[in-house]
C-alpha cells in the first residue's frame, strides 16, 4: 500500500476522526449483524489505546441530506459501546455547533460518535465548507470505511484535504489483500466471476483478464458468452452489446476463460419452477439459466482445488433460491478446502453465500465493501483512497 497508515502514529492526547463504515443491516430495530462495526474495532481500540480523543462518524441509510429520525446512529452508538467496553458519547450534529463542544471535553482515549454523516446536504455534494467543518474538529483524520471508499463525499475524500490523512487498519488490510490478489505474485491465479449480468461485470472482466490466468464464469452472464460462441443462451434476451462484450473477452488473449459445460435452466424466474440441467449448447430456447451444472460444478472445483491464488466475484447461480444454488455451495466449498492458495472474496452477494455457509474463517479475505471491492477489481482509483497521504 502506497498511503500512510495509522500504525506507528503518535496519536497521544491528539483529536482523531474516524471515518468508519456502520451502515449495518438493522430489522425490527435491531442490528442484524454488526460485522461492520467489529471490523472497526483494531482501528478504535489501536487510537484509543494509543491515548487520542476519538471522533468516530460514518454515514447510515440515505437521508438524503436530511434528519430522518430512523436513521439517527443511537442504536449503533449502543452497540459500538458494548463492543468497545466503554462509553461513546453523542456527538451530534453532524455540522453545527454542538459536536465541537461534545469533542472538546473528550480526554486521551474517550470515544465521541457524529449523528449520521448524510444528514447533513454537503457530506454527499462533498462540499468544501462541510469538509472543512469535519477538519475543524479534530488534528488527524483516518478512513477505515473501505466500505464507502468508492465514494468521493466530504468525510471520505473531502476532509482529507484539510488534515493529514491516515489509513485505518482495516483499510489497509482491504487494500494489501485485494491489491497482492490482483499482483499474481506466484503460480496460478484464478477469478471466478458470476452474478447478474455481463454488463455488472464487464468491467471487472476485462481488468482481471490482463492479471489473471483464468476466470470462470457463471451467473446470468453465461447466457451472454454461449450467444457469442453461436450457442443457445436460453430464453433471456442477450443484447448485441453483451454478446459483443462477451465476444471481445474470449478474443482478447488475456486470461483463459472457462465455461460451463453444464448449466441449470428453468423455464420461469421463480424460485419454484422446476430445475433441468443442460449441456452447453442444448439449452432450450424457453429455459432460463439459473445456475452452472454439476459437471462444471465438479470441473470449477478442481480448477480452484490446484489455484495459489482465488479472487471470487459474484454467485454462480440465484443463490437465494436453494434449487439453484448448489452451484454457488460447490465453488465456496472448493475455495474454502483450497487451503494453500489465498483466497479473496469481493464482498456483496459472494460474502452472503460464504457467511451463510459458514465458511468465513476458512477464506483469507472477506472484502467488507461490495461497491468498493468491484471497483477496486475493476481498476478504478477509489476516491477515498486517493485523498490519503502518500506513505
Ligand atoms: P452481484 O451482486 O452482481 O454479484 O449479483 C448477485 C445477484 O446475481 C444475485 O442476487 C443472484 O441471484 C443473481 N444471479 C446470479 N446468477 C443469476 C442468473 N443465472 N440469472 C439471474 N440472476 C442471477
Amino acid at each position: 500500500m502506497n498511503k500512510r497508515s495509522i500504525q506507528g502514529v503518535d496519536v497521544n492526547g491528539k483529536t482523531v476522526l474516524v471515518r468508519v463504515d456502520f451502515n449495518v443491516p438493522i430489522r425490527n430495530g435491531v442490528i442484524s449483524d454488526d460485522s461492520r462495526i467489529r471490523a472497526a474495532l483494531p482501528t478504535l481500540n489501536l487510537l484509543g489505546e494509543g491515548g487520542a480523543k476519538v471522533v468516530v462518524s460514518s454515514h447510515f441509510g440515505r437521508p438524503k441530506g436530511q434528519v430522518v429520525e430512523d436513521m439517527r446512529l443511537r442504536i449503533v452508538r449502543e452497540r459500538l459501546s458494548e463492543l468497545l467496553g466503554a462509553p461513546v458519547l453523542d456527538a451530534g450534529g453532524p455540522n453545527g455547533a454542538q459536536p465541537a463542544s461534545v469533542v472538546s471535553g473528550l480526554s486521551s482515549g474517550e470515544f465521541a460518535l457524529l449523528e449520521n454523516l448524510r444528514f447533513e446536504a454537503g457530506e454527499e455534494a462533498n462540499t468544501k465548507d462541510f469538509s472543512k467543518h469535519l477538519a475543524s474538529l479534530a488534528d488527524l483524520y483516518v478512513n477505515d470505511a473501505f466500505g464507502a471508499a468508492h465514494r468521493a463525499h466530504a468525510s471520505t475524500a473531502g476532509v482529507a484535504a484539510h488534515l493529514p490523512a491516515y489509513a485505518g487498519l482495516l483499510m489497509e488490510r482491504e487494500l494489501e489483500i485485494l491489491g497482492r490478489a490482483l499482483e499474481g505474485t506466484t503460480g496460478a491465479t484464478i477469478a471466478i466471476v458470476g452474478g447478474a449480468k455481463v454488463s455488472d461485470k464487464i468491467q471487472v472482466l476485462r481488468h482481471l483478464s490482463a492479471k489473471v490466468d483464468t476466470i470462470l464464469v457463471g451467473g446470468g452472464m453465461v447466457a451472454a458468452f454461449y450467444v457469442a460462441q453461436g450457442r443457445s443462451g436460453g430464453a433471456v434476451d442477450v443484447s448485441d452489446e453483451d454478446k459483443s462484450a462477451a465476444q471481445g473477452l474470449l478474443e482478447s488473449g488475456g486470461a483463459n476463460v472457462v465455461l460451463p459445460a453444464d448449466v441449470i435452466t428453468a423455464p420461469e424466474f421463480n424460485e419454484n419452477s422446476p430445475a433441468t440441467v443442460f449441456e452447453c449448447g442444448e439449452v432450450p430456447l424457453d429455459g432460463l439459466i439459473l445456475d452452472i451444472g454439476p459437471r462444471s460444478a465438479t470441473e470449477y472445483a478442481r480448477i480452484i482445488s490446484i489455484a495459489n491464488t482465488i479472487i471470487w466475484n459474484g454467485p454462480m447461480g440465484v443463490f437465494e433460491w436453494p434449487e439453484f444454488a448448489k452451484g454457488s455451495v460447490a465453488i465456496a466449498n472448493a475455495v474454502a478446502d483450497n487451503k494453500k492458495a489465498t483466497s479473496v472474496i469481493g464482498g456483496g452477494s459472494t460474502a452472503e453465500v460464504v457467511g451463510s455457509l459458514g465458511l468465513v474463517d476458512k477464506i483469507t479475505h472477506v472484502s467488507t465493501g461490495g461497491g468498493a471491492s468491484l471497483e477496486f477489481l475493476e481498476g478504478k482509483i477509489l476516491p477515498g483512497v486517493a485523498a490519503l497521504d502518500n506513505a
